[in-house]
């Protein structure tokens, strides 16, 4: 019986994971299918916040990545693009570009803060705005831009005029995607991870300053608060935020098709 018990219960296994890659393979080759480009943040010689253990928050974004591709290939409904799959270092710039590059309809950062108070933790949620929420989201912008804090957006071979024409168009159509983004990402963590006081904040990073793709930058948690470093170290429990961050994505999706400007 208990032999009986083990054989269905791998076939049904086998049969789960059967499904599970015909669906990526079928996402990996159908274009008509939305794109997510993850960015896991910093990477080779940098390597972001550092816990007080020594824990690199590098490596916790590359898992949480890593994880979040299986999880949105499982659904067959995304492709999925990554900025770095590996221990590499990526510009900041070259981030924005390969968004830019691949079509990107939806660019999600991945980050841990570190926060002058060990008693805040929490995730948070950040969109683009040249004028920050507050004095915190203003000190995340500043730590997270690093050094190499490129110029904004450049439009080749457009005249400037047109391209600050190009850019506030692109950027109102864009804003909005990217705010419902955060919202739909604040909802499904609400009661499940924890989270800042007044998740939802904006400042000016970087990495969110491609006019034409809806873009959030997540900050996980605080690798400066000890509750919040051995959550992130949990793989159990990156899972769990990858799973939450596909609920919100498909809420997103499932309510707006698409922010991109045709042409
Ligand atoms: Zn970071």
């Amino acid at each position: 019986m208990k032999c009986d018990f083990n054989r269905r219960g791998f076939g049904r296994l086998g049969l789960g994971l059967a499904a599970a890659s015909l669906l990526r393979a079928r996402a990996r080759a159908d274009t008509s299918l939305p794109l997510v480009m993850i960015d896991p943040g910093h990477g080779g010689e940098d390597p972001g916040a550092i816990a007080p253990d020594g824990l690199f928050e590098k490596h916790i974004t590359l898992a949480t990545g890593l994880t979040l591709r299986e999880t949105l290939l499982a659904t067959g409904r995304y492709r999925v693009g990554m900025t770095r799959s590996t221990d590499i270092y990526v510009t900041l710039q070259g981030r924005v570009a390969d968004a830019v590059a691949t079509g990107a309809n939806l660019y999600l950062a991945l980050h841990c803060d570190h926060l002058p108070f060990a008693g805040l933790r929490g995730a948070s949620v950040f969109t683009l705005s040249n004028t920050a929420s507050d004095a915190l989201a203003a000190g995340i912008a500043t730590d997270e831009n690093g050094v190499d804090n490129g110029p904004a957006q450049d439009f080749n071979g457009v005249s400037p005029q047109v391209a600050g024409i190009l850019a506030s168009l692109e950027t109102r159509a864009t804003r909005l995607g990217s705010n419902t983004l955060a919202q739909d990402i604040q909802s499904s963590f609400t009661g499940i991870v924890p989270l800042l006081p007044d998740p939802h904040r904006s400042a000016n990073f970087a990495v969110l300053r491609d006019p034409s793709t809806p873009s959030a930058l997540l900050e996980m948690g605080c690798l400066s608060n000890p509750l919040d470093e051995a959550l992130l170290k949990n793989p159990a429990h990156r899972e769990m935020i990858a799973q939450r961050l596909t609920d919100a994505i498909d809420l997103y999706f499932a309510n707006h098709t698409d922010y991109r400007l045709a042409g």
